[in-house]
């Protein structure tokens, strides 16, 4: 903070028997005024939503708006209890779902690379931020691919041959392959995917370059 003084800060987990839960996180005299621990209940009043982590929750700032565990006097608080006494804490944390964390198909959690459509990336890709941080842009597209192509211009061939060594582009003379990169020569050579695909969804389309691995994931086979 700009005092100097260290604000503290406390994330909790909550949960209820649907199966859900989500992290509130507690700032300032709320982390410390009281002692949280697993299995208790907990009333939180006054949270603001905010989307940081897919969904989580801020607490306020007071610390009588938390009321825990004994000081409840509410029916709610007895049916919780009820949930708790059946339930092993530590095995919650691996059954329960984060609220606002879409389920993936393999059962992990989805990871924070937000699911785009082509419009919105071609937006995001073209906007002035992200030409002036001069980072990438991560997504993911839902999308279906249209074709698969080798750029005008080049070679022709869905593949290179790249060196062993720095993967670049390798020169073939009378059987042997030289790098011109890092100067290495050599009797083989790995044949490496170059080639582009156009994916389209609803919103429009967009051409992808495809290189070694991806054009692998994609083809289904390796270059050779
Ligand atoms: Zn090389």
């Amino acid at each position: 903070m700009r005092d100097g003084k260290v604000k503290s800060k406390r994330t909790i987990t909550i949960g209820d028997e649907s199966n859900s839960c989500i992290g509130v996180t507690l700032w300032g005299v709320v982390a410390d005024a009281h002692s949280y621990q697993a299995g208790q209940v907990i009333a939180l009043k006054n949270c603001r939503v905010s989307d940081y982590n897919g969904k989580s929750l801020n607490a306020t700032s007071f610390p009588s708006d938390i009321v825990i565990g004994t000081t409840l006097r509410e029916k709610r608080k007895d049916e919780l209890e009820a949930w708790m006494l059946g339930s092993a804490v530590g095995d919650l944390k691996d059954t329960m779902r984060q609220i606002g964390d879409a389920p993936r198909a393999n059962g992990s959690k989805g990871s924070n690379t937000p699911t785009l459509l082509i419009a919105q990336l071609k937006e995001l890709a073209e906007s002035i931020d992200t030409i002036n941080s001069n980072k990438p842009v991560y997504c993911n597209l839902n999308c279906d691919l249209s074709w698969v192509f080798v750029p005008e211009g080049s070679d022709r061939q869905m593949f290179y041959m790249a060196c062993e060594s720095c993967k670049k582009k390798v020169m073939e003379s009378m059987g042997r392959y030289t790098c011109e990169s890092c100067g290495k020569a050599s009797e083989t050579a790995t044949p490496t995917y170059n080639f582009s695909v156009r994916v389209s969804d609803c919103s429009g389309s967009i051409i992808l370059s495809c290189f070694g691995e991806i054009g692998e994931t994609i083809l289904g086979m390796n270059a050779r």
